[in-house]
């Protein structure tokens, strides 16, 4: 945004004549205007009056403190706005001219390496991406390089390749659009809210790139069973012959697992497990724009995938889709990382599981639902249904409206395809979400539940607006 008032032709563009002397943004020219969204204006703009209808009109976007829909980052404390504002100019991919930045990247793959148990000294490789997505096709492109390395290798065809996997997040249904892999994306079992490990060996063969593991289902937030997985595959390849590696996506459960089931066997503890991908800007509490991807070996991340830039003078490895992005979040992980400490994210995602249980606990008093996952176990959220939803008299989506009326965004929708008869609602307890918070949040759930069902005191009455 190149903004400035000064005026350098002798005859000011009409859209941006400024009375002199006048201060008050909404006196501003600008601001008596419907502003421009087609063409871009041709003279410039006072930088106040546009900062100030810009942020009225961000305004008008959920509050982003009651967006219990979303698994990213919707508050940081001071000292990480402070440290996004120095790193306004540090371009990831610049190695050589922030070579600083790299190393703080650096240092936050081996922490994350170490945290999920990779061998030591195993050459564990690793990299930040802009999100779980990228790092989820970073994932599938090495198995899929390693199998078809592996076809080649034994003289067989490798023009058919599939990954199998349950109820995955839309980035895989890219991963394998855009890459031509076939999705094997095994149905859901009735009352499973996950793949179930005996379903496997009917979806794998030898053409199967890997499987993926999600720690942390997207639709109801309770983990895959990775280690099971791990196991079933070990038995096919000792009836088969065929070695297939798994890859956990741990968008969520990557920064949650680690702190609050630390006995949990998900990661490169099975070695089964080639590699992992998770969001830091979700319970990794950094800032949106940042993933990581780790591999548990030089080997699991075929040497073709990975270009080389000039580090130093050096050389220094790199692997992602992107070439310029932005280093901030990666410097904000690194200080959490520090910061927080492992204990510090066992005590953030502590209290959000036991403010979840509460709140699942107030949900299932409220009469209505059935808590289908209460914040136990795997992440800190809670899900539930309707339990007769012919009878409520209301769906799930009504409920959705009302609870926006009062700014809370929760979503309601389908479980995936094959349960799609079951409508569920999701509510994501993150770090910034207190106890009391959760407790505002369900008076008014309740008091929308009155409202719905006909029987609060203001049911059917005209609506008066000092209820609140
Ligand atoms: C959120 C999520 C993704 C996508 O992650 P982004 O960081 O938003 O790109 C992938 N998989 C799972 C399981 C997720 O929850």
């Amino acid at each position: 945004m190149a903004i400035s008032s000064a005026r350098s032709s002798a005859t000011p563009p009409e859209d941006s004549a400024e009375p002199a002397g006048l201060t008050d943004v909404y006196a501003h020219p600008l601001s008596t205007r419907r502003l421009p969204k087609h063409r871009m204006p041709q003279g410039p703009h006072d930088p106040d009056t546009v900062l100030q209808l810009i942020r009225d009109e961000l305004d008008l976007d959920g509050n982003a403190a009651q967006n219990l829909a979303t698994f990213c980052t919707t508050w940081s404390p001071p000292q990480i706005h402070r440290l996004m504002d120095l790193s306004l100019v540090k371009n990831m991919i610049d190695k050589d001219e922030y070579p600083q930045t790299a190393e703080i990247e650096a240092r936050c793959v081996r922490m994350l390496a170490d945290l999920w148990h990779a061998p030591a000294g195993g050459g564990a490789r690793g990299c930040s991406t802009t999100g779980s997505s990228e790092a989820a096709m970073l994932g599938g492109l090495a198995l899929k390089w390693r199998w078809r390395a592996a076809r080649q290798a034994a003289g067989k065809p490798a023009d058919r390749p599939n990954l199998v996997c349950g109820p995955v997040q839309v980035c895989w249904e890219k991963f394998a659009r855009y890459f031509d892999v076939e999705l094997r994306q095994v149905p859901l079992q009735q009352d499973a809210t996950g793949m179930r490990p005996e379903q496997l060996s009917a979806y794998v063969d030898e053409n199967t790139i890997g499987v993926v593991a999600i720690l942390g289902v997207t639709y109801t937030c309770d983990y895959e069973p990775v280690r099971a997985f791990a196991e079933e595959l070990d038995a096919l390849q000792r009836k088969t012959g065929l070695d297939v590696p798994l890859h956990v996506d741990a968008a969520s459960g990557g920064f949650v697992a680690p702190f609050l089931h630390p006995d949990l066997e998900w990661d490169f503890r099975l070695p089964r497990v080639a590699s992992i991908n998770s969001s830091g800007h979700k319970y990794g509490l950094a800032p949106l724009g940042v993933g990581w991807a780790v591999w548990r070996s030089a080997e699991a991340l075929p040497e073709e995938l990975v270009f080389h830039v000039s580090y130093l003078g050096g050389d220094m490895p790199t692997f992602a889709l992107n070439f310029s992005r932005p280093g901030g979040s990666v410097i904000a992980q690194y200080a959490l990382l520090l910061g927080l400490g492992r204990e510090g994210y066992r005590r953030v995602h502590q209290s959000c599981a036991d403010t979840a249980a509460a709140l699942a606990e107030q949900i299932a008093e409220a009469g209505p639902f059935t808590v289908l996952y209460d914040g136990q176990g795997a992440l800190p959220a809670l899900s539930y249904t309707l339990t007769d939803p012919d009878r409520a008299g209301f769906t799930l989506y009504d409920l959705s409206e009302q609870l926006r009326m009062r700014g809370w965004q929760v979503p309601a929708y389908p479980l995936p395809p094959d349960r799609g008869e079951t409508v569920i609602q999701r509510v994501l307890v993150r770090h910034g979400i207190s106890r009391d918070k959760a407790d505002l949040f369900a008076e008014d759930l309740r008091h929308c539940l009155r409202r719905l069902s006909g029987t609060g005191p203001d049911a059917g009455a005209p609506r008066v607006g000092f209820h609140h």
